[in-house]
């Protein structure tokens, strides 16, 4: 049988799995978003419309290094919330400019990126919780409006999740806990609320025991040699 790794940032290409390859959304989007200097409204205007197509093909260049059995989740993580380039993407009331919102979604909507992430709240990390908020809140939405699913990075947060769990839920086919470390009871108070949970290196087996086969999944959630732990 095949496996499935749901959750790395490193491609290995000795592995017999699946790979699904978690990348950071602002690799693509700042692309775009950003260090464009532009004088005149009309050039602006046109640098906006030109921005779905750069954010694509970037992404298509990047993906097409990779065989058939690599797919992508592409999210923003908690901890770049209050980054230079996560804060352009937002306008003052803290909603994705028209801009940037259309090139996320012309990246989400790539065959082969099938889950957006790793999104989610982290309370131990150092960008600001309000910051991460509402980077999260908009990217569930944008997830709402493409029915995609989603992949959360959850540190000291459950119940904020849970609570927009409860509201985006009807348009968002699917939650997996990425790298679930809880223990039994925290497993079932996710499953109860129809969350799938996904199990790496560090994971609990009482958890493990307590999720059914068809709700969870497990990962290796490797690292890029360069990068630090995500
Ligand atoms: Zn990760």
């Amino acid at each position: 049988m095949k496996q499935l790794n749901i959750h790395t940032h490193h491609y290995d290409a000795q592995s017999d799995a699946i790979q699904v390859l978690s990348l950071e959304a602002l690799d693509f989007l700042a692309l775009s978003c950003s260090g464009v200097s532009v004088g005149a409204e009309s050039s602006l205007k046109s640098v906006d419309e030109a921005r779905p197509a750069a954010v694509r093909s970037a992404f298509e260049n990047y993906a097409a290094g990779f065989p058939s059995n690599v797919y992508f989740s592409v999210g923003i993580h908690p901890w770049k919330a209050a980054s230079v380039e996560a804060r352009s993407l937002l306008d003052d009331s803290g909603a994705f400019t028209q801009a940037s919102l259309e090139a996320f979604r012309s990246l989400l909507q790539h065959p082969r990126v099938v889950l957006m992430g790793e999104i989610g709240l982290d309370k131990l990390c150092d960008a600001p919780y309000e910051q991460q908020l509402i980077l999260f809140q908009q990217q569930l939405r944008l997830a709402a409006a493409l029915k995609k699913p989603v992949i959360l990075h959850v540190v000291k947060a459950m119940d904020d999740v849970l609570a927009l769990h409860k509201r985006f839920a009807s348009d968002i086919p699917v939650w997996i806990i990425h790298g679930f470390r809880g223990n039994a009871q925290q497993a079932q108070q996710y499953l109860r609320h129809g969350f799938r949970l996904s199990f790496g290196p560090h994971h609990q087996a009482a958890a493990l025991n307590a999720c059914p086969p068809d709700r969870r999944f497990f990962e290796t959630d490797d690292e890029e040699p360069t990068s630090g732990q995500k």
